[in-house]
């Protein structure tokens, strides 16, 4: 008797609470609680990190750079400020910067040594640890539609090469043909690496200063909608001169893109081995998590103590289920924007 007592006590105040919270798809969350998420919404974007310096830059060109980063990133915040999802914003946002051939993802992808393009792209969503990634795919618009469809449509999280762009065709998606990704100056750019490789001027051509900074440009999002959940996309052409189907950090859960509403959301960029092996989109994570260490301190503790210390450079953006944010490169810049849930808009190329 006294245990149907306590089991009815409890399924009323079950039933009371319930009136007093608004349901999103996947979690509950106490009407105060989202006054104050509607506060803190944000979106961060990355075009890439490197030896980025003013001296080499043009204004018009810098222009163009900054341009885009704000075309891309206003279609993710207005999605966000219409109660979208970060994954809708993260995903639409990385639209924009795999369409246009200023960045090292879609269209303007890098060569491989074989003067193909091949494309890498991973998504995370923060509120159900789902995840999906595509890597070295040759016929794919926008790979970063195509990672979301593997996390939506497919029972796996990674799928690479052929099979991708078959499952791809199975789920609708139109194929591009190759040649859609050739851009003359990422063409000129593989000569060039090939030319000092040939000529010996360094052995193993990722460590040539010259091939590691020709393939700027990796785009990444990351974003905390006014539902409270967290979402990280990556895309990119990976790295100029990349040989035997090489895949980097960017498709690789927990490297390039992770996201967690416990923590935070990362997006990767930079000198892929290195990411990987620090696996540090997840470390970043893993500190907020188990230490309860800051955003920005950890990302500080992987991007300029852990990945240096391996050789590796490069540099992330992330956002915390509070809104705070980190931008954090080792490299002389990162393309980076971000607007915050008041409407301010940052946009930096350089180190400030
Ligand atoms: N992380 C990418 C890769 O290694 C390249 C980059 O971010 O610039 O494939």
């Amino acid at each position: 008797m006294k245990q149907i007592l306590t089991l009815l006590i409890g399924l009323f105040v079950l039933f009371s609470c319930k009136n007093d919270t608004k349901t999103t798809s996947r979690t509950t969350i106490p009407t105060s609680e989202l006054q104050k998420i509607d506060e803190m919404h944000g979106i961060v974007i990355h075009g890439g990190a490197g030896t980025l310096l003013k001296k080499n830059m043009s204004d018009s060109l810098e222009n163009a750079y900054k341009e885009k980063l704000k075309e891309a990133i206003l279609i993710g915040d207005e999605i966000l400020r219409g109660g979208g999802t970060a994954m809708e914003a993260v995903t639409k946002t990385i639209n924009v910067l795999e369409d246009t051939p200023l960045f090292n993802a879609g269209k303007g992808a890098v060569f491989t040594h074989d003067e193909k393009n091949e494309l890498d792209a991973s998504v995370m969503d923060g509120a159900t640890l789902n995840a999906g990634a595509v890597a070295g795919v040759t016929r794919i618009k926008n790979p970063i539609d195509l990672a979301l469809s593997v996390m939506n449509d497919s029972p796996h999280v990674m799928l690479s090469g052929v099979g991708a762009e078959t499952f791809a065709e199975e789920q609708g998606f139109s194929l591009v043909d190759p040649s859609y990704f050739y851009t003359e100056k990422r063409y000129q750019s593989l000569q060039k690496v090939k030319e000092r490789e040939k000529n010996k001027a360094v052995s193993v051509s990722f460590d040539d200063p010259y091939s590691k900074d020709s393939k700027f440009g990796t785009v990444g999002c990351v974003a905390l909608d006014k539902h409270g959940n967290l979402a990280a996309g990556t895309s990119t052409g990976g790295m100029t001169n990349k040989r035997w189907n090489r895949i980097g950090d960017a498709p690789i859960i927990g490297a390039g893109t992770y996201a967690n509403n416990a923590t935070c959301a990362i997006s990767s960029t930079g000198w892929g081995e290195y990411f990987i092996r620090a696996m540090v989109a997840h470390d970043i994570s893993a500190m907020m998590e188990y230490k309860g260490v800051t955003l920005q301190e950890a990302a500080r503790i992987v991007i300029q103590e852990k990945v240096p210390a391996l050789g590796g450079d490069g540099g992330i953006i992330g956002i915390d289920n509070q809104g705070n944010i980190a931008m954090e490169f080792n490299t002389a810049g990162m393309y980076r924007a971000h607007i915050n849930a008041q409407g301010e808009l940052t946009i930096k190329i350089y180190k400030d």
